[in-house]
């Protein structure tokens, strides 16, 4: 009788083993199929990305789990950080090339016609004093419209690449107002443009950049100037608003733009009428500054115009924090 429970017992731990050997193989085979699955998985997506070929990154998706499933997340999102890093360098060459060929297009003109005048006069025009006094004049207004494109290519570049250092101070309003109507009063008397202000005495000072502040009003008033007519008026106004901030405004009588034009007048190079920007010595480049120095102020231009009515160019800046 004992020999047969022993017998018994033997065949149990027989059975037993082997159950445990068939389990762990078994195992061990799902395991090393789950595994397999998942590294060709990271394979698969790798080889993708080394392709560039994003679109089935989002197989690669994996819930946070044991170190495997951490490896593929790891590259689901090495492959969404070089498809956005590929998609910004594809916007910065195409941006580039634009701005080249718009550049190119840009000196092309006054090149070209300072060519054209000298040509003339070495051909004969220079014998003739009151031809070669005129043609010596658009020469020089051309030449001045490159060092006008030089200059504002020079702080566009400077302030998309960040070069261009900000030294933050309290700014008197009425100072800065005062500063660009001094410099822009014979250009408005020559277009026969009246400029008047309203700017409280008791403004109190603003937080910002005061050169690159003074920059953003001289642009805005020379454009009121510019895109106006004989007989228009330009109005500087600036007032406080609930008491933490100043807007800023120059209204003028002048052509105004059309709705569908608003949204794209701080673009680089953009104009509504090209020919009338040219004569009046314009780059268009002067709203995209202006946007760049409000941006890096975290201030935003604003427009509202109405063709043969005016328009009003418009910003805010906060009060300076003053000591005391
Ligand atoms: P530009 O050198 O041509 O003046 P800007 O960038 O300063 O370039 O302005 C872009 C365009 O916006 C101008 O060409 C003009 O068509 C339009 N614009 C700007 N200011 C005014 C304004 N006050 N009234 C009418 N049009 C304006």
């Amino acid at each position: 009788m004992v020999l047969v429970q022993l017998t018994l017992t033997s065949w149990s731990w027989t059975a037993l083993f082997l159950v445990v050997l068939v389990a762990t193989v078994s195992a061990y085979q799902a395991t090393k199929h789950v595994v397999a699955r998942r590294l060709k998985l990271a394979r698969t997506v790798l080889r993708h990305i080394r392709k560039h070929k994003f679109e089935n990154l989002e197989m690669a998706t994996t819930r946070r789990g044991d170190e495997l499933n951490d490896l593929i997340r790891q590259v689901h999102r090495t492959g969404q950080v070089v498809e956005k890093e590929l998609e910004e360098m594809k916007r910065l060459d195409s941006y580039r090339r634009d701005f080249i060929g718009n550049v190119s297009h840009e000196l092309k003109t006054p090149i070209f016609a300072i060519r054209g005048f000298g040509e003339t006069l070495l051909g004969g025009a220079l014998e003739d004093e009151e031809v070669s006094q005129k043609f010596v004049q658009k020469i020089v207004r051309n030449a001045d419209r490159l060092g006008t494109l030089a200059e504002d290519l020079s702080d566009i570049s400077r302030l998309e690449t960040g070069q261009r250092t900000m030294q933050i101070q309290p700014i008197s309003v009425r100072r800065l107002v005062a500063d660009v109507i001094e410099s822009v009063e014979s250009l408005a008397k020559n277009a026969d443009v009246r400029i008047s202000t309203s700017v409280s005495k008791s403004l109190p000072p603003v937080q910002g950049d005061a050169l690159q502040l003074r920059q953003v009003l001289s642009n805005l008033v020379v454009n009121a100037i510019k895109y106006s007519n004989e007989g228009d008026k330009v109005r500087i106004k600036a007032r406080t608003l609930k008491k933490k901030s100043i807007r800023i405004s120059v209204v003028d009588t002048g052509i105004g733009i059309e709705k569908q034009n608003l949204d794209r007048l701080t673009e680089r190079f953009f104009r509504v009428d090209k020919s009338r920007s040219r004569s009046a010595g314009g780059t268009g480049l002067g709203l995209s500054i202006v946007k760049h120095i409000l941006a890096a102020h975290d201030q935003v231009l604003k427009v509202e115009s109405k063709p043969g009515v005016g328009s009003t160019f418009s910003f805010e800046l906060p009060l300076a924090d003053l000591p005391g």
